[in-house]
């Protein structure tokens, strides 16, 4: 947890109901409509990541970009999309991931890293973590190394920064 977890945890908004019953969607906008705080979560990123000599950092699709950007900016490495199936214009590598109902696929350019460069792999909140360890392996898969995986909000419940550690892939979470 980063210092300013607490108080970025109490401007997340939490939405019963959404978007659909018994979901407590967690709504990040709070954050970045306030100045002070949006500020707080890009530093607890950057202060972690400071002296990881980072590569790239690769974000999901789409809150991800909103956190990955700026972290990638202030250190000084490459952004690297992580997409939802069928955004990317060039070759892709995908990997299929199963949700509650259904499943889903995110996909990564083919040419998105060099061997062997130093990834982290970033999005806003980790529930069963399927999204997370979908987006690592396609980074190993295409022969990146996974520094870590980082995220806004752990929701440790329901077991997804677990199923990621034992995958063998490190979780910071600002708060959970
Ligand atoms: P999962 O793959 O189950 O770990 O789900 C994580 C992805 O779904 C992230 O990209 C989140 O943006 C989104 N997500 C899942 N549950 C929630 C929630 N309760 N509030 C906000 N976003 C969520």
């Amino acid at each position: 947890m980063s210092i300013y977890g607490d108080y970025i945890k109490s401007v997340i908004r939490t939405v019963p109901d959404w978007p659909q019953p018994g979901v407590n969607f967690r709504d990040i906008t709070p954050v970045l409509q306030n100045r002070s705080a949006f500020r707080k979560l890009i530093d607890s990123f950057v202060h972690r990541y400071q002296d990881s000599e980072l590569d790239a950092i690769a974000a999901i699709d789409a809150r991800g970009f909103i956190i990955g950007a700026p972290v990638a900016y202030e250190l000084g490495c490459s952004f690297v999309p992580v997409r939802k199936k069928g955004k990317l214009p060039f070759k892709t590598i995908s990997e299929t991931y199963t949700l509650e109902y259904g499943e889903s696929a995110v996909e990564l350019h083919s040419d998105a890293f060099r061997a062997n460069d130093r990834i982290l792999v970033m999005d806003d909140l980790i529930a069963t973590g399927g999204t997370m360890l979908a987006a690592a392996k396609l980074i190993q898969r295409s022969g990146g190394q996974v520094v870590e995986t980082a995220t806004i909000i752990d929701l440790p419940e329901l077991g997804g920064s677990q199923k990621i550690q034992e995958a063998g892939h490190g979780v910071f979470a600002v708060c959970t």
